[in-house]
């Protein structure tokens, strides 16, 4: 169990020395005059001139190169909702942090105060020159959708919206595995996915993507069961409708071999997930209250391969295992953009290093000596060293075999080398 954290922890954790969780920092030397005649005027307009006549080389004299936005309007914080720009501040410079010492990205954090799409997206466009890429975050349903994907139409840079990819590759990783784990093919299963909001929507397309088959899945929303007869449903939900006569989330569970929450706490109960088929695979990823908690859906199946999204409990589908090394790789080759391909590699890295033997430091972080891969340990720890040598590559690569990565890597053992020191 972790320690629990009380609320003026965290306060003071913040307020404590320079208020927040990030600082810039030179990285030239500048204890000289002719090293500051060099970072500014007048040795500064030699890159300026350069890069105006090669708009390239502002991956070569800039930081562009390196740096990610992470940008948000408050709208969908964490689980609080709609907080507002300022509000949402610390879970950005968070983001900022994580990327920072997992992959070593440097970010500016940007809250937008608007809640209006086309506004959103003028303004991310006008900030393409700065950054390397961006990772849009904590952006309510449905304009996050039509954000995303407008902006990455319209950039040349990759941009992902995370609570929608993020949480769909580390959650289809989990899956693979744990599909593994009983023997079952993704074709094959019936899958119940609870929730049909942002998260839940990426993820049943991902899972697709993988060979799930679109007949074998059914999507609720807090209305109950999608079918094609709902007369309010829009296009996103629409795509996910069933053909089967059914209304209910408990009816739905009926024999299911998967089930997939990403609504909200405490809305399945044990008897629900008895009714499921042999070897239950149950992600219940509401956050921080699972739709299942995982005491009573163990207790009711022995058979069960369980994940939440907490980190006190087995299996804990964390975004972090992915946003830091699907920029790095993304970054590493200049790609345009985050594609299917791109995200499907991210998926198999992770399922990968799931089933390889864990490092003692990983062990040693959760107080434990026998981490391995099973029905407890489906997806790797967060804190696992070898998570960018892993993923990273892993995406460079399909950048460029998917056709956009603009600055292919040629020598990968140097590159491996690089990224596992
Ligand atoms: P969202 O866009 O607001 O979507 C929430 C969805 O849940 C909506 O479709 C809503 O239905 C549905 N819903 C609400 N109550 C329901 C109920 N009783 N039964 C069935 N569906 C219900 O939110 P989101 O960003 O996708 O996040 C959803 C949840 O997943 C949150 O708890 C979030 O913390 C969690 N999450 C976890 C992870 C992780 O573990 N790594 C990652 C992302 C999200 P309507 O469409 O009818 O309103
Ligand atoms: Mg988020």
């Amino acid at each position: 169990m972790l320690e629990k954290i009380r609320p003026e922890d965290a306060l003071n954790y913040h307020a404590q020395g320079r208020p927040g969780k990030l600082e810039v920092v030179p990285t030239k030397a500048y204890s000289t005059q002719r090293d500051l005649s060099l970072a500014y005027s007048p040795g500064v307009a030699e890159p300026c001139l350069a890069i105006a006549e090669n708009p390239e080389d502002v991956y070569k004299y800039t930081a562009k190169g390196n740096l990610v936005a992470v940008i948000s309007n408050g709208t969908a914080v964490l689980g609080l909702g709609d907080i507002g720009a300022a509000a949402g501040k610390p879970v950005m410079e968070g983001k900022g942090l994580l990327f920072k010492i997992y992959a070593d990205i440097d970010v500016f954090d940007l809250e937008l105060n608007t809640k209006d799409v086309d506004e959103f997206v003028r303004t991310v466009k006008l900030l393409e020159p700065t950054f390397g890429g961006i990772n849009l975050e904590d952006i309510k349903a449905p304009e996050c959708f039509e954000i995303e994907e407008r902006l990455k139409q319209e950039l040349n840079i990759p941009v992902m919206h995370d609570d929608q990819h993020g949480t769909a590759i580390i959650s289809a990783a989990a899956l693979l595995n744990a599909l593994e784990l009983v023997g079952k093919s993704i074709a094959e299963v019936r899958i119940v996915v609870n929730g049909a909001g942002a998260s839940a929507i990426s993820c049943t397309k991902l899972y697709l993507a993988l060979g799930a088959r679109p007949e074998n899945v059914v999507m609720c929303d807090s209305k109950g069961v999608i079918r094609a007869d709902r007369a309010d449903l829009d296009v996103r939900k629409q795509q996910f409708a069933t053909a089967r006569d059914l209304d209910t989330l408990e009816e739905a569970f009926v024999g299911a071999d998967v089930f997939v929450g990403l609504s909200k706490g405490n809305v399945v109960s044990p008897d629900m997930v008895r009714s499921m088929a042999a070897d239950p695979i149950v992600f219940a990823m509401a956050n921080p209250t699972p739709e299942i908690s995982y005491e009573e859906a163990v207790g009711a199946r022995p058979d069960l391969i369980m994940a939440t999204g907490r980190s006190d409990y087995p299996n804990q589908v964390n975004n972090v295992l992915g946003f830091p090394y699907i920029f790095r790789g993304a970054l590493d080759v200049r790609a345009t953009e985050i594609n299917e391909a791109m995200k499907l590699a991210a998926v198999h890295a992770l399922a990968k290093l799931a089933k390889k033997r864990v490092p003692d430091a990983v062990n040693m972080a959760y107080g434990t000596d026998n981490l391995q891969f099973g029905r407890e340990y489906i997806i790797p720890k967060p804190v696992d060293p070898r998570l960018l040598a892993a993923v990273a590559p892993a995406v460079a690569r399909a950048a460029m075999e998917s056709g956009v990565a603009q600055a292919p890597i040629t020598d990968w053992a140097a590159y491996e080398g690089q990224l596992a020191r």
